[in-house]
């Protein structure tokens, strides 16, 4: 397999049907030391320079203390490949870290969102790509399933609160072995974050769960995917979507959830 072509094709599908990067656009990544968000990077980056819609791309680190080695070493990376890195260390959240060591997901996200926005200010750019991939949206949606009670992953698009910025996930078709593959292959240095390596969470057994299974059917998580692309309401419960008179037809794509694929 061709991963850079693999690579592109996927990310270019993802932003070509749900619309994510427009003429103009200035694009900055969240790189959060990982294989994950230093692949969006160097794949959006070739993809600027072969794209007719005309955009460009920068990235940024949040520093939070949650790193357990220096990160820069991927500032060094990058900037000998001549590209536009920030690093931003987050007073705030270092404080946070001191005085409430146990803090959850939700605050720290918090806290990492609004400094995100205020990079994304700074580098005036107007899309911040994250780099969530196929695996955490199957995460996603089975925790959801699981915990929250409703049928949904993660927004491959969405904006923040004031609509200043458009919020998008590139990497949600890319399983997370071809990420790890690709940053091997550029010869990146990956910064692991603490928590990465906490056990006795649902997302570590969730990604167990996957593991073990993944043995017998490895083609699990695109067939996730593509459930999730390919809603039959008539087979689930929700009123607002279910047509009594309808019987157990397939539903045409479109019909209920419109989607918005460039020409
Ligand atoms: S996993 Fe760690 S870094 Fe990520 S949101 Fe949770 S506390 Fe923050």
């Amino acid at each position: 397999m061709d991963l850079e072509k693999t690579l592109l094709r996927k990310v270019g599908e993802a932003i070509q049907r749900f619309h994510m990067i427009r003429e103009g656009d200035r694009v900055a990544v969240g790189l959060s030391g990982g294989k994950d968000s230093v692949t969006l990077l160097e794949v959006l980056l070739r993809l600027a320079r072969r794209s007719p819609v005309k955009f460009t791309v920068c990235a940024f680190t949040v520093e939070q203390g949650k790193f357990l080695q220096p990160i820069q070493p991927v500032g060094d990376w990058l900037r000998a490949r001549g590209i536009d890195w920030t690093y931003h260390y987050d007073t705030p959240s270092i404080q946070l870290l001191e005085e409430q060591p146990g803090h959850g997901c939700d605050v720290c996200s918090r806290f990492r969102r609004r400094a995100v926005y205020d990079i994304g200010r700074e580098l005036g750019a107007n899309v911040i790509a994250l780099g969530h991939t196929a695996d955490d949206f199957c995460e996603a949606f089975l925790r959801n399933s699981l915990f929250t009670g409703q049928l949904s992953a993660l927004p491959a698009v969405t904006y923040s609160r004031k609509k200043d910025f458009r919020l998008i996930r590139p990497l949600v078709y890319v399983t997370e072995d071809l990420t790890r593959r690709f940053a091997e292959s550029l010869g990146a240095p990956v910064i692991p974050c603490g928590c990465s390596q906490k056990t006795g969470t649902v997302r570590r057994s969730l990604r167990d769960f996957f593991a073990d299974l993944e043995k017998d059917y490895p083609h699990l998580k695109e067939s996730m995917l593509s459930a999730m692309g390919n809603l039959r309401p008539q087979r689930l419960l929700d009123p607002r979507y279910f047509d009594p008179e309808a019987g157990d037809q397939q539903a045409q794509p479109g019909e209920h959830f419109p989607i918005v694929i460039e020409s």
